[in-house]
C-alpha cells in the first residue's frame, strides 16, 4: 500500500537524522581531504538540518522555556521557535 504520511512529512525526524549525518561526514570529508571546497553552504544546510530536529527547552532561573538554540522565550505551546525556527519539542 502507497504511505502516504512518508510523502507527506518528508522532513520527519529521522530522515532529518540521517540527512544531517551524511552532510556532516560529507563536511568532515571536505575539510580532511579538500578544504577548498568547503563551503559556507555546508554550514548552512546541517545548521538548518539542526533545526529541524526536536530539542528540548533550556529553562532559565524562573523557570521560564527557553529556545536552547538562540535563547529566545517562545510561546508556551509553540512548535518551532519563532526567532530562529529551532523545532522544539513538548
Ligand atoms: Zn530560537
Amino acid at each position: 500500500m502507497f504511505d502516504v504520511d512518508d510523502i507527506n512529512n518528508p522532513l520527519e525526524p529521522l530522515k532529518v537524522e540521517q540527512a544531517l549525518r551524511s552532510e556532516t561526514m560529507k563536511l568532515e570529508y571536505r575539510k580532511k581531504n579538500k578544504p577548498n571546497e568547503v563551503n559556507i553552504l555546508d554550514y548552512t544546510v546541517i545548521e538548518a538540518l539542526n533545526r529541524q530536529i526536536p530539542k528540548d527547552y533550556l529553562y532559565d532561573e524562573l523557570g521560564l522555556e527557553r529556545c536552547p538554540t538562540c535563547k529566545n522565550y517562545p510561546a508556551a505551546d509553540d512548535k518551532f521557535c519563532s526567532n530562529c525556527g529551532q523545532r522544539l519539542e513538548g
